[in-house]
């Protein structure tokens, strides 16, 4: 099967230094200067899984081509390639639907661990046994990895849609963080925290009939998150 990722990035020094560890690591590797680019390419490259965007950018940005993406692709993974002072620019990120963000400068080490763990979930590698798990309003189909809310689909990315399978598997537990981390983005992630948090309050906004007043996934303060009615 074809290792595909494209790498969004403008500073030529940069995308040569992603495009030699990730080629060094297995990957084929599609290389893009400007969001209009990356867009192109990936319309004509419906295989590539995982997608690196870079955010300061000439032309449209980072998180526009992130938005662009996911408004017709759920299943690819995305990263945002970040700047040390722009810690808002992770939360913004996430919350136009990429899954992680590595801050720069990175390591080869992380850069490839990021991409694999990304890689691996994007590609389903483990076949799920099929089968549903029906919580009225809501319908989660294993199968297809789909979502429904009172028969209407919600369109998740594949991180949102593993929270939600561990949720409702576990109705009524609480859950911490760090379990939430462990399984969703596996053991070897070494992001942060709070990138369950981000995932989770757009999760909110999507499965939520008022997201600021949660009723499905409760805070548990100081804790974690439990799935509960
Ligand atoms: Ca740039």
């Amino acid at each position: 099967m074809a290792r595909k990722v494209l790498v969004l990035e403008d500073e030529s020094s940069i995308r040569s230094f992603i495009v030699i560890n990730l080629t060094r690591a297995g990957y084929e590797v599609i290389e893009a200067e400007t969001g209009e680019d990356a867009l192109e390419k990936l319309k004509s490259g419906a295989d590539i899984r995982v997608a690196l965007l870079d955010i300061m950018l000439p032309g449209i940005d980072g998180f526009e081509v992130c938005r662009r993406i996911r408004a017709t692709n759920t299943r690819i993974g995305i990263i945002m390639l970040t700047a040390r002072s722009q810690e808002m620019d992770k939360v913004t990120g996430l919350m136009t639907g990429a899954d992680d963000y590595v801050t720069k400068p990175f390591s080869p080490a992380e850069l490839t661990a990021r991409v694999d763990a990304l890689f691996r979930r994007a590609g389903g590698a483990a076949p799920e046994q099929a089968g549903e798990i029906r919580q009225e309003p809501f319908l989660l189909n294993t199968r297809n990895r789909t979502l429904e809310k009172n028969g209407q689909r919600v369109k998740l990315t594949q991180v949102e849609y593993s929270i939600m399978k561990m949720f409702m598997e576990n109705p009524g537990k609480a859950l911490s963080r760090e379990e939430i981390l462990d399984t969703v983005w596996g053991r070897d992630y070494f992001g942060e925290l709070k990138i369950v948090d981000v995932n989770i309050r757009r999760l909110r906004l999507k499965i939520e009939d008022n997201a600021q007043n949660p009723t499905y996934i409760n805070t548990v303060w100081g804790y974690g998150y439990k799935w509960g009615f």
